[in-house]
Order: structure tokens, then C-alpha cells, then sequence
């Protein structure tokens, strides 16, 4: 009695302390609500124009659902100074209730579960101008070189919402979408998937998806584009690759997008077909710098190896690529194939994604080039707070997701031990998890299963503390005492030692361990691959 009594008090406590630091609107935003929860998303057809001298948009968003349970009231989400000026169903316009970014829709016609519905939500404004592109997202206004408009939406995190209504929580998908944008005559617009048609009395251009697509995967691109492309032999068959450049890059962006088909090769190798065959690949130039728009990848890396030319990992191996082309495109694999639920599971796009940087350079460099690159990613690890956010609130963890993820997943593949098996898990992983939405605990319970590690307290470890394990060792003559410091419970990673050159495997737990080798301990080596710290102490 007593004790439940201090566990209701703990309970009430850390509510008091999350709801202080999370509002109503952040539970609106990700949490799927009541409103949201009835009706399953079928089919968008985004239809906008956009104008750039007043920085402005209108138009429609249809929006046809599935009903799961009959209900009444329906969320729709949509930011200000955006202005939702009606919603009808059926011929009829209806109420809507507005609390910040949701709008609550109560609908007139009797809902019967098992039946498809349709709303339109009619809409206009000012959309947030992004500030610092793709980060703080929005629309992007700017202009090439010749003073032609230059225009690009990115919105993860901020949520598609931004610039367009719709149910903006990640764990529902539509099965297929439609995007038509209408631009000033001279301009050209780039969604995502099919161009379909172009209405050249309007200058409307009318994209088709045929896959599920995330809300913030959606993209409008205007500018004065031109256009290549090459016909790639994947896989699933004859994929097309379209790039869309500015006009005076063409040149450049030939050179530089050879590393596409290069891209293909190396993901299909390792994760299996490129998930969207139907809807192309595409590259887009864009004013900044870039994201996974799914099958329309945006490009701004100013046609240059490297993270603008930098080298992330300092080994050298991230001059050898172009990190945004060769990242945003891993992310047609993690996380618009295999989409989070839940944004507190970016990990899932980002550790794989950034992961996979390294697997481009494994198929194309070599592993030993592979294994600098990773190793070198982790000066840029904080472990500031935990990789995994928290949930219901739309809000990311650590952006420790992308090295430390990175690293995590080298880790594995060594305790796997076997590349072919390891590689079979990646491309189970993206059969098995096939155009859904997903939680952690779905991705951790997999790389469970299919490995038969036991790699809970690992996944614990490294993606819900800011510990990292530290393999303490004392050597006496030929003797190696050894145990984990920094662990959660239960953790006992094996690991693989040298000794005279020779491989060897310790399963170190938090217990000081003793064992006695035959050759040289002076030259005992931890293997680098795993990321660990090593200390030695004194006997
Ligand atoms: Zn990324």
C-alpha cells in the first residue's frame, strides 16, 4: 500500500514535470487523438497555386478516409497565418472549430465504418517562411542567378501542416497522392512522383504518387529548371532518374550526379530495390541545402564532394562523395520506405541513413575505407541527452542519431559477425517493413529476431542513456582481468580483442572477469570497430 502510494507520487510528479514542459498543442500535434484516431488516410490531392511576388499561397487539399469507427469530429491540421476559409463534404460546408494549429471539422453525414469519405479543405495565406532551411522549414523564397524565383517547401519536425492541411501525424500515410501546383508562366514546379500533365494555359503542373508518402516527404520545387535523365538497370527493372538543375548548372550537375546510378548500386546491394520504382527517382535543386523528399530528393550541395565540401569524419573517406546525395538518397530507404511513427524515433531515418554512408563507401571503396569513415563520425558524438526523444509530443531526440546511431549499427554488424547475414537483415528490414510506419521497438524486436543476438540492453544503452560502455583492463604477465563500466543492467556485449595479431572474443559484464593467454599481452588491442571507450587501469 505504502509503496504503491510513493509509485503514484513519482507518477504525478514526472506528469507535473512533462507538462510543464510540453503544451496542449504539442499533444495535439503528436498524439493521435480521438479525432484523429477514427479514420484511416486513403488519398490527398493537393491542388495549390503558388505566387512569389506576394510570397503567397491558396487552393484545396482533398482529403479522402477510410472510416474505422463512426464519429463526427475530424482533425485537420493547418498552421497560421495559413487560413482555412471552408470544408465541405458532399456539397455541404461545414463547421470548424479552431484550437492553434487544429481544426476541428464536424461533419454533417452520417459516417458508416467500412466506407470511404471525402473532405475538401479550402485554404490561403502567408505561409512561415523557412529561416533556416531544412531545419526551420517552410517556404524557402528565392531567386537564381538570372533574378528568376527560385522556391522550395521543406518541413520536417515543423510538419507539412506549414504550407498544407492535413492529418499531420506521422503514423498515418495516404496510399497515393496527388499534387498539382500552379507557378508563374516561365517557372516550372517538381513534386514528387510522376509528372502526369502540364495545363499550359495555366501553367499548372500535375504530379501523381502511386506509393504511401509521408506528409513532410511531400515537396513543391519552382524554378527555372532544366532537365536529364538516364534509365537506370535496378533490381526491380529499368528505373528512371530524373534531375531537375537550375539552367546554368547543367553542366556541373552532369558531372556530379554520375555518383546517382553509383548510389543506386550500393543501397540496392545492401538494402534491396529502391522502394519506389513506380514514382522515379529524382534529384532537385534547391536553395538550400537538402532533404529525403521521397522519390524527389532535394539537392543543395553546391556540386561538391563532402558536406559542402567538408569532411564530417576527418578520415578523408567523406571527400569521396557527395554527402548530400549519397544521405538524402539513403533515405528513401529509412524513412520514407521505412517510416518512424513517432518523431522521438528519428533514429530510425537518421542512424540508418547515416549508417549508410559508409555502406556506399564499403561497396564502392572498400571496407577498410568503410570502417575510417564511421570511426571517424564519432567526434561529432555529444552524448548530450538520449538518442530516443519523448513521445506523444512530436519532439526528436539527440542528434547523436546520426553518428552514435551510425556507430551502433557498426557495432552490430561486428557482433553479427557475417556480412552476408548482416546484409540480409538490412534488405529483410526493408521487405518486411515494406512502404510502413513503424516504432523503435518494431526495428529493435526485428534486429533481434533475425541476428539471434540479444541486443536489448544494447539498443538500451546506446539509444536511451548518454552512457557509453567503457572496457576497463589491468594485465599481470599473461593474465587479462577485464569488466563494463557505464552499462545498463543486463549489458554484456561481447567483444573482440588481438592479442599477438590473434582475434579473440571477451563477453565482459560489470563483474571484474580474469583469463589467461598464451602470447604477448603487451599487445593486447580492442578492435576499433566497436564503439567503446578502453581504459586500462592498474593490477
Ligand atoms: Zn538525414
Amino acid at each position: 500500500m505504502k509503496q504503491n502510494t510513493i509509485v503514484l507520487l513519482i507518477a504525478l510528479f514526472s506528469l507535473g514535470l512533462s507538462a510543464q514542459q510540453f503544451t496542449h498543442q504539442d499533444t495535439l500535434r503528436g498524439s493521435i487523438t480521438p479525432e484523429r484516431a477514427w479514420w484511416d488516410l486513403n488519398y490527398y490531392h493537393l491542388d495549390i497555386e503558388v505566387r512569389p511576388d506576394q510570397k503567397f499561397i491558396s487552393g484545396s487539399n482533398l482529403i479522402r478516409y477510410k472510416v474505422l469507427d463512426a464519429q463526427k469530429v475530424l482533425q485537420i491540421d493547418l498552421q497560421p497565418p495559413l487560413k482555412i476559409s471552408k470544408v465541405i463534404q458532399d456539397g455541404k460546408t461545414l463547421e470548424v472549430k479552431s484550437v492553434g494549429n487544429a481544426h476541428f471539422i464536424t461533419l454533417k453525414k452520417k459516417q458508416i465504418k467500412g466506407e470511404y469519405n471525402e473532405i475538401v479543405v479550402y485554404y490561403s495565406g502567408h505561409p512561415k517562411e523557412a529561416e533556416n532551411a531544412p531545419w526551420d522549414g517552410g517556404f524557402s523564397w528565392d531567386t537564381d542567378n538570372n533574378g528568376k524565383h527560385f522556391v522550395a517547401t521543406s518541413c520536417q519536425g515543423l510538419g507539412a501542416s506549414a504550407w498544407w492541411p492535413n492529418k499531420d501525424h506521422m503514423y498515418d500515410e495516404v496510399d497515393s497522392m496527388a499534387i498539382s501546383v500552379k507557378v508563374p508562366k516561365g517557372l516550372i514546379d517538381v513534386s514528387n512522383g510522376r509528372l502526369r500533365k502540364v495545363d499550359k494555359e495555366t501553367n499548372t503542373f500535375h504530379w501523381f504518387v502511386a506509393n504511401p508518402i509521408n506528409n513532410y516527404g511531400v515537396n513543391v520545387n519552382i524554378g527555372d529548371y532544366v532537365h536529364f535523365g538516364e534509365k537506370y538497370q535496378g533490381e526491380k527493372g529499368i528505373l528512371d532518374m530524373d534531375y531537375y538543375v537550375l539552367r546554368d548548372n547543367l553542366n556541373k550537375a552532369k558531372e556530379q550526379f554520375k555518383q546517382a546510378p553509383m548510389t543506386l548500386k550500393a543501397f540496392e546491394y545492401w538494402f534491396g530495390p529502391y522502394p519506389f520504382y513506380e514514382d522515379s527517382y529524382k534529384l532537385v535543386e534547391v536553395p538550400y541545402l537538402g532533404m529525403e523528399h521521397q522519390s524527389s530528393v532535394t539537392y543543395g550541395n553546391h556540386y561538391q564532394n563532402g558536406y559542402l565540401g567538408r569532411d564530417l569524419s576527418a578520415s578523408g573517406w567523406g571527400l569521396q562523395f557527395d554527402y548530400i546525395l549519397i544521405h538524402e538518397s539513403g533515405h528513401e530507404w529509412f524513412a520514407n520506405n521505412i517510416t518512424y511513427k513517432d518523431i522521438a524515433d528519428m533514429w530510425i531515418h537518421e542512424s540508418f541513413t547515416c549508417y549508410s554512408e559508409n555502406l556506399y563507401l564499403d561497396y564502392h571503396f572498400g571496407t577498410n575505407a568503410a570502417e575510417e569513415y564511421v570511426i571517424g563520425l564519432r567526434r561529432n558524438i555529444r552524448n548530450n541527452i538520449p538518442i530516443i526523444g519523448p513521445y506523444g509530443v512530436n519532439q526528436e531526440g539527440s542528434g547523436d542519431m546520426y553518428y552514435k546511431g551510425a556507430n551502433m549499427l557498426h557495432t552490430i554488424r561486428q557482433l553479427v559477425n557475417d556480412d552476408e547475414k548482416w546484409r540480409k537483415v538490412l534488405r529483410g528490414l526493408n521487405r518486411d517493413f515494406y512502404h510502413q510506419t513503424v516504432t523503435s521497438t518494431q526495428i529493435e524486436n526485428y534486429l533481434i529476431d533475425q541476428t539471434g543476438i540479444e541486443l536489448s540492453p544494447i539498443f538500451d544503452e546506446y539509444l536511451r542513456t548518454t552512457m557509453i560502455p567503457s572496457l576497463e583492463y589491468t594485465i599481470t604477465d599473461s593474465t587479462l582481468k577485464f569488466r563494463y563500466t557505464n552499462v545498463v543492467d543486463g549489458f554484456k556485449m561481447p567483444i573482440r580483442i588481438y592479442i599477438d595479431g590473434q582475434e579473440h572474443w571477451l563477453t565482459p559484464n560489470p563483474e571484474w572477469q580474469t583469463k589467461t593467454f598464451k602470447g604477448n599481452l603487451s599487445t593486447f588491442k580492442v578492435d576499433r570497430n566497436f564503439y567503446v571507450e578502453v581504459s586500462k587501469k592498474r593490477p
